[in-house]
């Protein structure tokens, strides 16, 4: 999202410091999970499962390839992450392709200065958050008029480019054909809806007492707003519906939520943001909390600094999974032909690494990967697989149809429409999502 309209650093920070502690209602977020006691035993619940898995090759010879998409670079104005840095995120946590999303500006073409090509073994690829999409162009953009959200999708779509709605949430009402897809899970937009955690944000006291755990526990505790995106994955079955649109995950990655606490000569502290944008200046003396932080510290000293969302963990978060055709090398064309079919699931790898997930339509012998389009009848078997024992769900145009337990799940339809599954794990207590497929399409709808 663009940080300039939702300040999302400023909304953060601004208050550290100046607020007087809150004592934040239950039930406004997930809170609960960031105790200690709990924290821990999420971490060790994961590193259970990570023992546990049972990856397996894929039955149809598809290269499973993990991407991340709607990724900022400092070629935005709200983020500083270079090329290398965010290469190495990705390397840490298996990612093999990022689609860059910068904010476009007038001094810099995103797509021409924007990053590309093979990286350390990253494919990189240039696009943009703009317009409420994530648009990612075959050609440069500059001086060509956008027009409506149907005329731009049509625009970048004609010439070969894959058009993503980003932000669903603030664009319910868009009626649009011929779109890529469709965000089903953005970062930013799960974390609007931690009140008491956003609260707990402007605590100082709570702020410094907390930065062990966000230390000692940094994804457990990031990924802690997850929720299951019941509004979005609403839009998208009624969108698929009517025609097939690719799902994709969106990390929404800046690396850009964090505070410095800089001495400033004897009397003062400056608080900045995660960009080393001056917040506010505090006076050190009559606050107690400042006067224990700077305590034998030097003037310009750095006193305390706290990163939430580095590259790492957001990336780890949450991926889209592309099944390349056999044999592919890791190309443009290939993500695109994957993007383009709606080959591909997301998954919240922060839980488990979901290599080796499986779903495909059988019928009269033939498997169908996500995303494929073929006629309805009764013998048609919907077979998935997961490399962990998991809660499996299926829903038929947006119903639930099937629930089972267990390593695989076979089911048969009855009725035509899509059919995606969602895995899911429980951690710590607690049932989370997991996988989110594409659909598979049971019926005659009018193609992509
Ligand atoms: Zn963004």
């Amino acid at each position: 999202m663009d940080c300039g309209r939702w300040n999302c650093r400023l909304w953060l920070w601004v208050g550290l410091l100046l607020s007087v502690s809150t004592c934040s209602p239950a039930g406004e977020g997930h809170l609960d999970r960031l105790s200690r006691s709990r924290l821990k035993a999420t971490h060790q619940a994961i590193a259970d499962l990570a023992r546990r898995r049972m990856p397996a090759p894929s039955p149809d010879g598809w290269r499973q390839v993990r991407a991340n998409l709607h990724v900022h670079s400092l070629l935005s104005h709200d983020s500083r992450g270079t090329v290398d840095e965010i290469v190495a995120a990705a390397r840490k946590v298996g990612t093999e392709v990022i689609l860059f999303t910068e904010h476009p500006s007038t001094s810099k073409d995103f797509f021409t200065e924007g990053h590309r090509g093979l990286h350390d073994g990253v494919l990189l690829i240039p696009g943009a958050e703009t317009e409420g999409f994530l648009c990612y162009p075959r050609q440069s953009l500059q001086g060509l008029k956008l027009g409506s959200p149907q005329e731009f999708a049509d625009l970048v779509c004609g010439r070969g480019g894959l058009m993503f709605v980003s932000h669903p949430e603030e664009r319910m009402n868009w009626k649009l054909s011929g779109i890529t897809g469709i965000e089903i899970y953005n970062t930013h937009a799960d974390f609007k809806d931690e009140a008491a955690l956003l609260k707990k944000l402007r605590n100082p006291l709570w702020l410094l007492q907390s930065a062990d755990l966000f230390r000692q526990y940094p994804q457990e505790a990031m990924s802690a707003l997850l929720d299951y995106p019941t509004d979005y994955l609403r839009k998208y079955d009624e969108l698929c519906q009517q025609r097939p649109h690719t799902g994709v995950a969106a990390n929404d990655a800046h690396q850009n939520v964090g505070i410095m606490l800089r001495r400033v000569g004897d009397q003062q502290v400056r608080v900045s943001d995660a960009l080393d944008k001056e917040l506010v200046r505090l006076d050190i003396a009559g606050n107690p909390v400042l006067e224990a932080l700077v305590d034998g510290r030097q003037p310009e000293e750095l006193v305390f600094a706290l990163r939430l969302d580095g590259y790492e963990h957001s990336l780890r978060h949450v991926g889209t999974h592309l099944l390349l055709a056999r044999g592919s090398e890791l190309t443009q064309d290939a993500v695109w032909d994957a993007l383009e079919s709606g080959r591909c699931f997301v998954a919240f790898d922060w839980l488990a690494n979901s290599v080796g997930f499986d779903f495909v339509a059988v019928s009269q012998g033939i498997r169908h990967p996500m995303g494929s389009q073929l006629p309805f009848h009764r013998g048609i078997s919907l077979e998935a697989r997961a490399p962990l024992p998991v809660m499996w769900r299926i829903s038929a145009r947006g119903r639930q149809v099937h629930e089972a337990e267990g390593l695989t799940c076979t089911w048969q339809p009855t009725e035509p429409g899509p059919h995606r599954i969602e895995a899911w794990l429980e951690i710590a207590g607690e049932w989370l999502p997991w996988i989110l497929s594409n659909p598979v399409y049971l019926d005659a709808i009018p193609p992509r």
